[in-house]
Order: C-alpha cells, then sequence, then structure tokens
C-alpha cells in the first residue's frame, strides 16, 4: 500500500503517531536480506534513530531516538522496510489503547471496538494491511492482546530470546520484544532476524545459531502433540463465546492428531495482583529518570491517570516499611506462578487456552474502575511471570469481532509453540 493510502486510511484508526512519508528509514539499506520488501511498523517504545520515540506520552512528546535498539538494527540489516511508529498506551500501560496521549486507535477487524494493548497501533496496522509485520513490546501481554482482538498472530519470545537494548522499559524483569504480523510464517521470519544474543542486554541469552530458523523449521504436524488445557480457565472466561471457540478449537487440534490433556493450575487467581505489584515496583523505578532535566517532561507533571497511578503505587510499595507486605509477598508469589506453570508443562508439550477472558469493548466506554482493564490480562500475564514463550493465533469470531487461541510452552521452546500454531493455522 502507498504511503499516501495508509496515511488517508489511518486518520480514523490512528495506528500510527509517525509515518515515514520521506522513506528516510529506507536509505542506504541493503535490498537483498531475509526481510527484502517487507514493511514494518514498530511500537513507539523501541528506539528507531532519529525518530520521535515518545512511548505516546507528553514526557517524551519531542524525544528523538540517538540509536538504534538491537531488533532495529536487525531488521534494517535484513532490509526490512520501517514506515513509521505505532501508537500505544502510554508507557505500555494498559490493554485497551485508549491511554495513548496521542489518542486511541480504533480496531480495524471490529469498527468502533477498541484494539487491544498496550501495542495497540501495532496490531491496528497490520490487521488494516498498512504493513505486512510489526513490533511491538509484551509485558503481560500487550503483543498477545491486541492479536487476539484484532485477528492476527502474535508472539511473545522466551524472555531473553530477544534483545531488549534499546527498549524504553516498561517493567524489565517481564518485558520482551516479539512480532506481530497476519501469519505464523511471516511472525516466525521477524523471529529469525530479531533474536540472538546481544552482549548489550545483560539478560540476553545465547543458542546454537540453527536454534533460529524459526521460519524453516516450522512443522505443522500435530499428530501425538500433547496439548493440556488447565480446567480452571473456563471458570475465569467471561464470555461464552469465547469459551466455545477455545473448545472447538481444541476439537479440531484432536482432530488432526493431538492428544487433549486436563491439567490443574489451582494458583491461576493471584496471578493478576501478582504481576500488578512486580510492575508497579519496576515501573516505578524506571521512571526515576524522567525527572524533567534529561528528558523533556517531568513524568508526573504530564502523564495519564493510569501511569500516574503505577508510579505512585510503585513508590509506596517499594517504602521499606511495606515492601515487606507487598513487594516481597509478590516476589514470592511471583515464584509460586512459575513453578506452577512448569510443573505443568513437564508432562505435556503445550498449553492452550483463551488469550483474553472478554471481547474488546466499544471506544468511548467510560471505565472509572482500572480493574475492570487489568482483568483483560489474566490469561496472558502467565507467560511473563514464568518467561515462558507464549503465541496468538486467530481462532475465528464470536459476534463478529475476533479471538485468539493462545499457546504457551517450555522456556526455550518457542519453535514448538510456533509450530503448534502453524498446525492450528492450516486446519
Ligand atoms: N496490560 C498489561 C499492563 O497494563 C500489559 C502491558 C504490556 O504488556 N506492556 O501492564
Amino acid at each position: 500500500m502507498e504511503i499516501k493510502e495508509i496515511e488517508e486510511r489511518d486518520r480514523k484508526i490512528n495506528s500510527f503517531i509517525i509515518l515515514d512519508r520521506e522513506g528516510v528509514l529506507g536509505k542506504g539499506i541493503p535490498n537483498d536480506g531475509k526481510l527484502s520488501k517487507i514493511t514494518i511498523a514498530v511500537k513507539s517504545n523501541i528506539s528507531v534513530l532519529g525518530m520521535k520515540t515518545t512511548c505516546a506520552s507528553k514526557t517524551l512528546e519531542n524525544y528523538i531516538a540517538p540509536y538504534d535498539a538491537t531488533v532495529v538494527e536487525r531488521i534494517k540489516k535484513e532490509s526490512g522496510i520501517i514506515l513509521g511508529m505505532t501508537n500505544m498506551d502510554e508507557f505500555a500501560c494498559g490493554s485497551s489503547g485508549e491511554t495513548s496521549f496521542f489518542g486511541p486507535t480504533e480496531n480495524p477487524s471490529a469498527r468502533g471496538h477498541i484494539p487491544g494493548g498496550s501495542s495497540s497501533g501495532s496490531a491496528a496496522a497490520v490487521a488494516a494491511g498498512f504493513v505486512d509485520a510489526a513490533i511491538g513490546s509484551d509485558t503481560g501481554g500487550s503483543i498477545r492482546n491486541p492479536a487476539s482482538h484484532c485477528g492476527i498472530v502474535g508472539f511473545k519470545p522466551t524472555y531473553g530470546l530477544v534483545s531488549r537494548y534499546g527498549l524504553i522499559d516498561l517493567a524489565m524483569s517481564l518485558d520482551q520484544i516479539g512480532p506481530l504480523a497476519r501469519d505464523v510464517r511471516t511472525v516466525a521470519l521477524l523471529l529469525d532476524v530479531i533474536a540472538g544474543y546481544d552482549a548489550r542486554d545483560a539478560t540476553s541469552l545465547k543458542m546454537d545459531s540453527n536454534f533460529y530458523n524459526f521460519s524453516k523449521n516450522l512443522n505443522s504436524n500435530l499428530r501425538d502433540v500433547k496439548i493440556g488445557y488447565a480446567e480452571e480457565f473456563d471458570g475465569l472466561v467471561a464470555d461464552n463465546g469465547i469459551k466455545k471457540a477455545i473448545h472447538t478449537a481444541l476439537d479440531k487440534l484432536n482432530s488432526a492428531g493431538a492428544e487433549i490433556i486436563s491439567v490443574n493450575l489451582p494458583n491461576l487467581e493471584i496471578a493478576l495482583p501478582t504481576y500488578y505489584l512486580n510492575v508497579y515496583v519496576e515501573f516505578f523505578s524506571a521512571t526515576r529518570k524522567y525527572d524533567g532535566r534529561r528528558y523533556g517532561y517531568k513524568i508526573e507533571d504530564v502523564c495519564g491517570e493510569e501511569v500516574l497511578r503505577r508510579i505512585l503505587l510503585g513508590s509506596y510499595i517499594s517504602q521499606k516499611e511495606y515492601s515487606n507486605r507487598y513487594y516481597r509477598k509478590a516476589l514470592q508469589a511471583r515464584s509460586i506462578i512459575r513453578n506452577e506453570i512448569s510443573n505443568s508443562l513437564r508432562n505435556v508439550d503445550v498449553l492452550l487456552g483463551p488469550t483474553v477472558p472478554k471481547l474488546p469493548h466499544k471506544l468511548d466506554t467510560k471505565i472509572d474502575d482500572p480493574m475492570v482493564i487489568y482483568a483483560y490480562d489474566i490469561f496472558t500475564v502467565l507467560a511473563n511471570l514464568a518467561g515462558i514463550p507464549a503465541g496468538v493465533v486467530p481462532a475465528g469470531k464470536v459476534d463478529g469481532i475476533p479471538t485468539g487461541l493462545q499457546v504457551m510452552g517450555r522456556a526455550l521452546e518457542d519453535q514448538k509453540v510456533l509450530d503448534v500454531m502453524y498446525g492450528f493455522e492450516q486446519i
């Protein structure tokens, strides 16, 4: 699609904060790499040299990244054409795409509804056909949630597989960069390029070079794949249509030769508070550098309600006298969840379930209670707390609105997760 047409059509959708109209980013890059001719959008919390990397916040409204994030460097090296910076929830805090300083994004696959978030613009730009693929970040579901609502494929890799160098932190122990696209093959191809060891990220993992051939190794054979389904999922899905779509998906996988095994996650209900307590503390610490002296404005003076809530709660929980009561407990709870997930993955190849418990709400719905937004994240935060790979693939529509099937796997079994997603996509 021509840039002009994207610009025109994006007026309503608002998926881009900046479009590279002059094609500045494409200048001087090779044209024979693995991503040749593939157009890519980048979430506005990932540094692109010379571009405004705003995190969709007034705080960084005028901040121009002085270098490329490692993922961007790799995309350019492999000839990927970066078209611009996408809209998002402010500082990646949100699940709806409505908290951006640059206004909300609309869901191109369910007009009038939110696209999900926080990688709202990345998912919407892909779903609208503006780009072939996009890069997002996922701290508690921000790639998978909008992928589900917009009817596309999204993938959060194993923690450490993709370098976070150049990503503006939300909560660094949970943050992970990953790809979004309309099919599993393109997602895997982009992952081939962005994954890999990076000395500039202390948590980066080093694997053999043949580990990074996800697209070439894709295998759609589902015969004898052991799929776990947690009984607790059903009780937490608020929408019957979503429950039905997921069970239909399970039946299809079963008919294609996979074995469905029931598993238990008895502590599933503590995952959400555990996640948010961890995020508040890490986010509070990450935002201390926005004091108005180094980068733009002092964050507390200009940010939106959700960002401020997190800073205030994070500051409170971080105080010495409260940290035993809250943060230490949150860390303990995190290891309980991590162990529970790894144990459940002992007897199965992947865990499968819904991505979101409810359908995306309509834009302009007035929501005062933050818990209503947090509730979208119940199934996605698990993979971040456990550091494991998780992807989403479309599983049909409910009342005309897409919903995605989530596949989670063991740490470093990203290929297995992609294979199951690919297998499901083919049936
Ligand atoms: N919705 C979650 C939150 O608000 C996840 C955000 C993310 O993954 N960046 O924290």
